[in-house]
């Protein structure tokens, strides 16, 4: 069983020395688990978090664990009658080719609605997340105006079409020339490169209603350029802030604490952060299902960005931190 373990503890961008290559014995399942032969692997922003021990909302990995990780696999080998043997399962395998699991934490895969990977994305983690995030504290309605940031990836790409399909108009912004275009391909109303200089002024011109949703991903740059185009009321779920994941010390000054609260209260702004989970027991069921359909009728559509083999993981992962990916990242653990 082979898997890629923490070393140490990165110190601001991760490093191939941070990872640790491990070969040990396939683990034997007890009564109530199945051992899963996992396919597929997602890399995501969070794990980063996971290798730190800043206090978060989950416990941090500790030196030597396998890397924690959304596998898509099959099963292999049951003690649970409600785990067959040849099942396709979502578990939590991490880094690694072969996980147990139980029939409590794993969820069906139906390939008869998508291909398996889609479970690792827009019909998994990062699909629920723009789905519960964007329902339930962007709260959108038709006619408004929905902005995002990472928008080509898997949470910003899937908040920009459950936007157009709420009648919202849909404002994407991403990195690069490439990813623009590709905004514009999904259907969003307004696309623009985070990497031009004076991202705030072209905002102002091509979004002069101004923004009644921002969900935020990135932090940073971004938010400094949509803080003054939010609308009275303007709604701000707090996803992610992967601008600031690899930082080692505060940004520079001046303190602009101020001048945000100052926002939030003249504009009676709610910002709210969120971890997806939160949401799981009372949105899952919905999601899946109506997330199936769009998937299935075409209203929705979904890029993935998958590398072959487990040991080109770490230098994937540092990519996409710094938005080499385009689309949903994904290892391909085994056929
Ligand atoms: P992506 O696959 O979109 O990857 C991250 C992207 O962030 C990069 O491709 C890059 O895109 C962009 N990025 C990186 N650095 C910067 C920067 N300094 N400024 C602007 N953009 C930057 O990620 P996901 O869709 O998986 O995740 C998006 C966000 O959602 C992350 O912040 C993640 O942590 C968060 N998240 C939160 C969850 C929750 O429960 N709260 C659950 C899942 C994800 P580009 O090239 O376009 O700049």
């Amino acid at each position: 069983n082979r898997s890629i373990r923490l070393a140490r503890r990165p110190h601001g961008e991760p490093v191939a020395d941070d990872f640790q290559f491990a070969e040990g014995e396939v683990p034997t399942p007890g009564e109530g688990q199945a051992l899963v032969r996992t396919r597929y692997l997602s890399l995501d922003p969070y794990m980063r978090g996971r290798m730190s021990d800043a206090k978060s909302y989950a416990a941090p990995l500790e030196i030597g664990d396998v890397i924690i990780g959304g596998t898509v696999g099959e099963v292999v080998e049951s003690h649970d009658p409600n785990l067959k043997v040849g099942d396709l399962v979502q578990n939590y395998g991490g880094w690694q080719e072969y996980s147990l699991t139980t029939a409590k934490e794993a969820f069906a895969v139906d390939e008869s609605v998508a291909p398996a990977s889609a479970y690792l994305g827009i019909l998994g983690m990062t699909g629920f997340t723009a789905y519960s995030g964007l329902l339930a504290i962007g709260k959108p309605t038709e006619g408004e105006t929905v902005a995002v940031a990472a928008a080509s990836g898997p949470v910003g790409s899937a908040v920009g079409q459950i936007a157009k399909i709420k009648g919202c108009r849909a404002v994407g912004i991403a990195g690069g020339p490439q990813k623009v275009e590709y905004l514009k391909e999904l259907g969003f109303d307004v696309a623009l490169d985070h990497k031009e200089p004076d991202l705030r002024g072209r905002l102002k011109e091509a979004v002069p209603e101004g923004i009644d949703v921002y969900f935020e991903n990135v932090g940073g740059h971004v938010w400094d350029a949509v803080l003054p185009r939010l609308n009275t009321y303007a709604r701000v779920p707090v996803c992610g802030l992967i601008a600031n994941y690899n930082l080692t010390e505060a940004p520079e000054g001046p303190d602009r604490s101020a001048a945000l609260m100052a926002n939030v209260l003249t504009k009676s702004l709610t910002l709210r952060g969120f971890i997806q989970l939160e949401f799981v027991r009372d949105m899952y069921s919905d999601f899946l299902r109506e997330m199936g359909q769009w998937v299935s009728e075409g209203r929705i559509s979904y890029r993935e960005d998958v590398t072959e083999g487990l040991e080109n993981a770490p230098e994937t992962f540092i990519g996409m931190l710094n938005g080499k990916n385009f689309g949903k990242t994904i290892i391909k653990v085994a056929d």
